[in-house]
């Protein structure tokens, strides 16, 4: 409980607060601050951070829902190979409710008779495996550098054991390349990022030093309002000093360096490959691959997935609130046709998605929209 008072402390809020307003009015213009994780996306409408600040400072949201930004055609590549017979499908429980294209999802194909199981992690499918050796056990990982250690432990552990039915489907994202095509972005300017706090955990801040390269800032902030208030307050100083460093907020789960034990772990199973982004498009080096040692894991090997031809819905713009491009109000179906229980896309399904998060926690300056969020409340008087 202390640890949560300490940085929640109202004291030290309102201590930030004026420092940001001082160093706001010095900015010569409004800045854009971008966060690339679904944990910094929900803290920061979670705690009102935004209503909080001058307003030239625009936080922005990028990224950083691993179900987010996996591609559609990586969606419909996953319905169909749950759909097959002998296997069992496993991921984690927010893939379920992807649409694919025309409105399937594994929760539909599920109904419908399909094996699929949610697991908390990949070594849970290496279990499964092994008490269902009639059957093929598939595991679909997504996410990124965080999750993609433990992914590797679970090809190591199935090898070990020398488990011959069990597979990944690796649709693993690695952060720093999308940042870097970020920066790129010409519709989007970008003045500083809050790096991501659990990412960084494992890559360490060194991995950001191409962001101040650009004279971008970049803080490594944690997930409260005190981390948040401080990095963006880190930002603002970068900024006008005009000498920009990757420093680190979370110092109390970053260091420079990460975690190169979980580094190693990931490097002897996975490689570096281009992958597609939902959004963004091919971006190389983005991705993970199995390394030719544990190709025997690798599903590709296993089936030849035919030609899909994937059609996302044309209404749904989550590829443009990825890109920090729109906000998630921009979108016309936000909050209409389009809520948690109904979800067009994959930024209104997933807990952390900046769409579920925005209808979550709305901000009344943001939402004229009539007709918003009816469903929905309709839904719970039903249901109270
Ligand atoms: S509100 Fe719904 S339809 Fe619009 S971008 Fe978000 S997920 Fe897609």
């Amino acid at each position: 409980m202390k640890y949560i008072d300490e940085y929640r402390s109202p004291e030290l809020v309102r201590g930030l607060l004026q420092k940001i307003n001082g160093r706001a009015a010095e900015l010569p213009k409004q800045i854009t601050v971008m966060e690339v994780c679904g944990s910094h996306t929900t803290a920061i409408s979670r705690f009102g951070i935004r209503r909080l600040l001058p307003d030239n400072i625009r936080l922005i949201s990028g990224p950083g829902c691993p179900v987010c930004v996996s591609a559609i055609e990586d969606i419909d590549q996953a319905l169909w190979l749950a759909a097959q017979p002998n296997l069992i499908f496993t991921s984690y429980g927010d893939l379920l409710r992807v649409p694919g294209s025309y409105g399937n999802s594994l929760e539909k194909i599920r109904a419908a008779g399909a094996q699929i199981k949610t697991v908390h992690s990949a070594l849970d499918a290496v279990a499964l495996a092994r008490a269902n050796p009639e059957h093929k056990v598939l595991f679909m990982g997504i996410g990124f550098e965080t999750t993609s250690p433990t992914v590797a432990a679970a090809v190591l552990q199935a090898n070990k054991l020398k488990i011959t039915n069990f597979f990944i489907y690796c649709c693993h994202k690695l952060m720093p390349p999308v940042m870097h095509t970020l920066l790129d972005e010409k519709e989007v300017a970008i003045d500083g990022f809050l790096c991501p706090g659990h990412v960084s955990t494992i890559i360490g801040a060194q991995a950001y030093d191409f962001i101040i390269k650009t004279n971008r800032a970049a803080v490594v902030t944690g997930f409260e309002p005190v981390d948040i208030l401080e990095g963006i307050s880190l930002i603002l100083e970068q900024l006008i000093s005009g000498v920009t460093e990757v420093k680190i907020q979370y110092q109390r789960g970053v260091n420079k360096e990460g975690n190169q034990k979980a580094r190693a772990v990931m490097n002897e199973v996975f490689k570096p490959a281009t992958v597609n982004w939902r959004g963004l498009g091919e971006i190389p080096e983005s991705g993970l691959v199995l390394n030719e040692k544990f190709a025997a894991f690798d599903i590709h090997r296993h089936f030849s997935i035919p030609d899909i031809t994937s059609q996302a819905n044309p209404a749904c713009r989550c590829g443009e609130v990825l890109s920090g491009r729109i906000e998630p109000h921009d979108c016309d179906l936000f909050g209409t046709a389009c809520t948690p229980t109904k979800p067009f896309g994959p930024c209104m399904v997933s807990n952390e998605g900046s769409c579920a998060v925005f209808f979550r926690y709305p901000n009344p300056a943001q939402e004229a929209k009539p007709g918003r969020y009816q469903h929905e409340n309709q839904c719970r008087k039903k249901h109270s």
